[in-house]
């Protein structure tokens, strides 16, 4: 039995994996001239990064169990550190212990300097859904907010927190309860129990995958951008390339593994309930600057968050060469920065040179002076990461719905219940199980 999937970025792959190691024959159509979507390997410097994303959350198995399962277990590695800072009030600040910017403990908060806290309000969690900007401070405050909660989620939505929905992007913060700042504290404690909280791998995450895509069973096609999606009598017709030269490929069933406009456009006479929900997920563009530099002096730790309020070009930097072995071990600094959030549309106007040259002056403010670099890479991400405002979760529960009363038809991807690698990892293999437990592919 034959899957199509759309999509060749690590939703994809991982349900190409699950369907090819369960027997299915797959076919990854991939609209770019590479696998790997969101994650990427490039060379600054003579060194080969990670351009895109770089680490691997451990504390969810998805992501670690599909490394192991493609048999990259000796390259898994864990960061030297993860002591982040806060540059703000013009220097870096130790970030005080938090669950994803909720001060675990207030004393530590005061002594850091970073934000001031009034005494919390102890306030029941609403029912519906809410913007963690009017949740956070209704109970603690706007500088808490502005300086711990934006930065952090800035770091992994680059979006607006008056905009992202409480429930999809911290339910983890909605988990703590009327009283966070004890419920946090707690968290903490039970959390630092249970191991490393990230993993990599030397040469990067970004080889994943490659390695994946050759399993038996899948075959990947790039330049393959897949333009239509329809039924027919006993399964499924993809219009797959070129305007001019569109070829047309029959299949059993089809996993829309794209972002949501790609969604959306090829969901719309199968799905159309599902495409209407999908087309009004909006995204955010960004940059990811890579420095090398051949000697610099940096400060220890994994690298800083900057709160938006404070109105500087970057909006975060990791040392890589202080946060993962191999890095270090070439003798290089690398640092990577992070610029553009959601709506900032003329940012990323800009030509690379401007950006980059911004972004190393704030480095240079920040770290208090920095060499010339050897050299820079800037990585533009068009539309990389989907916005999970208020009311997320009831357009993926349409989307599900929808797609659920069509058959041999799956979405899955970053614009659904998790951006992280482990996330679109498990929403990739759990549309694959969805295919094979109803039996589509067994005629
Ligand atoms: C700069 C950046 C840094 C990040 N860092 C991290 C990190 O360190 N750790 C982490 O866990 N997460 C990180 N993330 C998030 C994570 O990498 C992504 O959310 C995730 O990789 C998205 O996977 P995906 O398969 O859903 O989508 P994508 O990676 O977007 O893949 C979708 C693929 O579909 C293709 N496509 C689109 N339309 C069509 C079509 N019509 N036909 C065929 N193909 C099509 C696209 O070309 C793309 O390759 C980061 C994201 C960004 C942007």
């Amino acid at each position: 039995m034959r899957v199509a999937v759309v999509g060749g970025g690590m939703a994809g792959l991982a349900a190409a994996y699950e369907l090819a190691t369960s027997g299915a024959e797959v076919v990854v159509l991939e609209g770019s001239d590479r696998i790997g979507g969101k994650l990427r390997l490039g060379e600054v410097g003579g060194l080969t990064l990670d351009l895109g994303a770089e680490s691997i959350l451990a504390r969810r198995p998805e992501g670690l169990d599909l490394v192991h399962g493609v048999g990259l277990d000796d390259r898994v590695v864990h960061p030297e550190t993860i002591t982040a800072s806060i540059w703000t009030h013009g220097t870096l600040r130790a970030m005080p212990p938090t669950v994803m910017g909720i001060p675990a403990d207030a004393a530590a908060l005061a002594a850091s300097g970073i934000a001031e806290m009034p005494s919390p309000r102890i306030l029941p969690v609403p029912d519906e859904d809410v913007s963690v900007a009017d949740f956070v401070t209704e109970r603690l405050g706007r500088d808490v907010l502005d300086r711990l909660v934006e930065p952090l989620l800035g770091g992994v939505y680059a979006g607006h927190t008056d905009q992202l929905s409480l429930r999809a992007t911290t339910p983890q913060i909605a988990a703590l309860g009327e009283d966070l700042i004890t419920a946090a504290a707690e968290h903490r404690a039970a959390a630092t129990a249970t191991g490393p909280v990230f993993a990599g791998l030397v040469g990067g995450v970004a080889q994943l995958p490659a390695v994946v895509a050759a399993t038996p069973g899948i075959e990947a096609r790039v330049d393959a951008t897949v333009r239509a999606v329809t039924r027919t009598a006993d399964g499924w017709r993809l219009s797959v390339g070129p305007t001019t030269d569109v070829e047309q490929l029959d299949v059993d069933a089809v996993v829309v593994a794209a972002p949501a406009p790609a969604a959306a456009r090829l969901l719309a006479q199968e799905a159309p309930e599902a495409a209407f929900a999908l087309a009004a997920i909006d995204y955010a563009s960004m940059a990811i600057i890579t420095y090398v530099f051949d000697d610099a002096e940096v400060p220890e730790g994994s690298g800083f968050l900057v709160p938006p309020v404070d109105g500087t070009f970057i909006k975060a930097a990791t040392v890589s060469s202080n946060k993962w072995a191999w890095v270090a071990a070439t003798g290089r600094t690398v640092i990577r920065t992070s610029v553009g959030r959601a709506g900032e549309t003329t940012l990323l106007q800009h030509d690379d040179g401007h950006l980059a040259t911004r972004a190393l002056a704030d480095l240079r403010d920040a770290f208090g002076g920095l060499p010339e670099p050897t050299d820079w890479v800037v990585q533009r991400w068009g539309g990389g990461l989907p916005q999970y405002d208020v009311g997320h979760l009831d357009r993926v529960e349409t989307v599900e719905r929808s797609v659920a009363g069509v058959q041999g038809l799956e979405v899955c991807g970053a614009a659904y219940r998790g951006v992280g690698i482990p996330a679109v990892i498990a929403s990739g293999r759990a549309a694959a199980r969805r295919l094979l437990d109803a039996g589509t592919l067994d005629s």
